[in-house]
């Protein structure tokens, strides 16, 4: 195994010894401080770049915390595209880079410094974003000195104790925020890691402390966590069979032996047929038909009927924005080429599965604004045009980096 040094030169590393594995190993970490301090300045210069008067979008929170210059809305996805990643990662990234640079000097100066790391920092920006600019600079001054070393229990604790001394009825309005934020959530698919079959999830719940508490003692203390859970989910619900919805994609002969084959599950993955037919037998059950994915038909209407909505969905699978993951069934229908009704001059035949793509809201809302632009190429891979002319192919497999750069005349026009 080779590897090269900051001086460029190259290391043998199956030759080193403890002393000068440890010195490497103490220079990469210095060099990971670097290349993360690097993102986090570039990720602020491009807010920087993105200024505007004011924030006006009801349908997005502002990127930065109260007393930030504000940013334009939909900066982030260019940013996204070039790290490779989510629009909501990259946004993550602006958010915290800006919040820093405007809120939390002293942990900003830690990490210029190289003596905080940059993902220390930036859980200090996520925990605050929340805060004033005053009690920001109160936590901001609280930590500073222990940026480098602090956890989230102490992060939490200094939030907690500004928060108490800057507004005395601040936990009782907490008390009824976190009312409103108790929640349920589970998680598939994913989460559960590869190699771990794909009827293991993840059940989060927000709620109350002394409940929830019961719940986990009563589950931690069986000796079989397997049957405690299942003995909990039998019963609850007044008896009544639980409402779960999924959509199995099975060939139904296949059933008759469940020695063989598998199947899958939207959002889930492969399934064994033993398992598929088990969920069969308890459950009530919509057959749907085998759709022809070759069928490309049209209607003369904006809005597609089922069977071409359920075409596009399971020929996309998500968003086709680059790198976004929105799963297709929580997404708009967008007409590629946008659509004209037919008493305003439009042409027959608009509606039709090689006009249909999936957009989650924000990047349906960033085509229709004329951000970005994209088209469907008869593969059926779509091309993306970002506003500064970079263009990225999105298969049903992912993202390939940027394909190349178009003229300045072909870049989308914002409108
Ligand atoms: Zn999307």
């Amino acid at each position: 195994m080779i590897e090269t040094d900051t001086r460029g030169f190259a290391i043998q590393v199956d030759d080193l010894d403890a002393d000068w594995l440890l010195s490497l190993i103490e220079d990469s970490e210095t060099q990971s401080r670097i290349a993360e301090r690097r993102k986090l300045r570039y990720a602020a210069q491009w807010c920087r770049l993105h200024l505007v008067e004011s924030h006006d979008d009801e349908e997005d929170a502002p990127i930065g915390g109260h007393g930030t210059p504000p940013v334009a809305v939909f900066a982030a996805e260019p940013l996204g595209a070039a790290l490779q990643t989510t629009t909501h990662a990259a946004r993550q990234l602006m958010s915290d880079a800006w919040n820093l640079r405007h809120r939390l000097p002293m942990v900003w100066a830690g990490v210029e410094s190289l003596n905080v790391p940059a993902w220390r920092a930036r859980r200090i920006a996520q925990a605050t974003a929340h805060l004033t600019q005053e009690q920001a600079a109160l936590v901001d001054r609280e930590l500073a000195h222990r940026a480098a070393t602090c956890g989230t229990v102490l992060i939490d604790r200094t939030i907690a104790q500004v928060i108490a001394a800057t507004d005395p009825e601040a936990p009782q309005a907490d008390e009824e925020l976190s009312k409103e934020n108790w929640e349920v959530r589970i998680f598939h698919g994913p989460h559960t890691g590869p190699g771990r079959w794909t009827g293991t999830s993840i059940l989060e719940i927000t709620g109350d402390t002394h409940d929830l508490t019961r719940i986990h003692d009563q589950l931690t203390r069986s000796a079989d966590l397997g049957a405690a859970i299942h003995d909990l989910a039998t019963s609850s619900g007044g008896g009544r069979p639980a409402r779960t919805k999924l959509i199995v994609h099975a060939d139904l002969s296949a059933l008759s032996d469940e020695t063989i084959g598998t199947g899958s599950v939207e959002r889930l993955g492969p399934v064994s047929m033993a398992r598929i037919k088990d969920w069969v037998d308890h459950s009530h059950v919509t057959v749907l038909p085998v759709l022809r994915m070759d069928r490309c038909d049209a209607v003369d209407r904006h809005d597609p009927p089922t069977w071409m909505r359920e075409h596009v969905i399971l020929r996309d699978q998500h968003c086709v924005f680059p790198w976004c993951h929105t799963d297709a069934r929580s997404c708009d229908l967008d007409h590629i080429t946008p659509y004209l009704p037919l008493d305003k001059g439009g042409p027959p035949g608009q509606t039709n599965p090689g006009n249909l793509a999936p957009t989650c809201r924000r990047h349906h809302r960033n085509k229709t604004r004329g951000i970005w632009s994209y088209t469907r190429e008869p593969d059926g891979t779509y091309t993306w045009t970002s506003p500064h002319g970079r263009r990225y192919a999105v298969t049903p497999c992912g993202t390939s980096g940027m394909v190349e750069p178009c003229a300045s005349d072909e870049r989308p026009r914002p409108t």
